[in-house]
């Protein structure tokens, strides 16, 4: 008899870590379901993801996510594995960096994981077996100038991920978080236009400074991230529950 294939929903799994991570599920025979607010996006990014669905829905409204993960449920059964990977960066010196960017960082990085973990975790509870996986960053460990508001949401969804990981820990479910450094996707490529358009620094020197950040002298690559993640989902992974795993070369212990 074959196994049914696991449920996976990978919040804004349309583009870089996050398609990254649903395309290494997918190969390991997870049914994925990919999350994001453009649909043009997830479509593109089903076309390298044969037999996943997607759900457009904004993290940051609970009633959207419920509804989400509610119509991946109908499809592909209950969610074995929720990725909390949706996110974006405002940067700026904190004298600069208005409520509203703190707001949203704050929705986005924490309550959209708050959001989707309220909408998962009852069937997995009910199924005693479940994994969630939150993609906090380095920035979730220790401090970056410039993106304080990104700095103190990451640290707050690890935060969130060590005190959840204790409250579930007797239910078969592990929750845990990954910390990558600067990872070559598409945030890293618009901070660096930005910074080549300010004047400030060349594109090449604005590179540089995120590289040299990490001690392998490079950006991570999204592979790299996900590959973590398949590791956590795995039944190997059972007693890790709790963890911030750094992904960044050295960069932090
Ligand atoms: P991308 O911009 O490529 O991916 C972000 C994804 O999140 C997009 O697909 C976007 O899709 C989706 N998204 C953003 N806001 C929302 C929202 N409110 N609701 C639903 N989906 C949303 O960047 P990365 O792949 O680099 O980032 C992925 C995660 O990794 C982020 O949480 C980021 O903080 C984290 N990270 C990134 C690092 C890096 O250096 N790149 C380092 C450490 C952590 P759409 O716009 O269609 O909604």
């Amino acid at each position: 008899m074959t196994e049914p294939l696991r449920h996976a929903f990978v919040t804004g799994g349309g583009s870089g870590i996050g398609l990254a991570i649903a395309r290494a599920l997918n190969r390991e025979k997870w049914q994925v379901t990919i999350a994001g607010r453009q649909r043009s996006r997830l479509d593109a990014a089903l076309e390298s993801l044969p037999g996943a669905h997607a759900q457009t829905c904004d993290v940051t409204s609970f009633d959207a996510a419920r509804a989400a993960i509610n119509s991946s449920v109908d499809i592909n059964g209950p969610i074995q594995l929720l990725v909390n990977n949706a996110g974006s960066v405002t940067a700026a010196p904190f004298e600069k960096l208005g409520l509203d960017a703190w707001r949203q960082a704050l929705d986005v990085h924490l309550m959209g994981a708050v959001n989707c973990i309220q909408a998962a975790l009852p069937r997995m509870k009910a199924s005693g077996w479940g994994r969630i996986v939150n993609i906090a960053s380095t920035a979730g460990l220790v401090g970056y100038k410039h993106v304080s508001a990104y700095v103190a949401a990451k640290h707050a969804l690890v935060g969130l991920t060590k005190a959840l990981a204790l409250e579930v820990a007797k239910s078969g479910i592990t929750v845990n978080a990954v910390c990558p450094g600067y990872t070559d996707t598409g945030i890293i490529a618009s901070a660096i236009q930005t910074i080549g358009r300010s004047g400030s620094r060349s594109p090449e020197e604005a590179l540089s400074a995120f590289t040299s950040a990490n001690p392998q002298g490079r950006l991570v690559n999204p592979d790299e991230v996900a590959s973590a993640v398949v590791w956590l989902a795995s039944e190997a992974a059972a007693a890790v529950n709790g963890i911030a795993l750094p992904i960044a070369g050295g960069e932090v212990g």
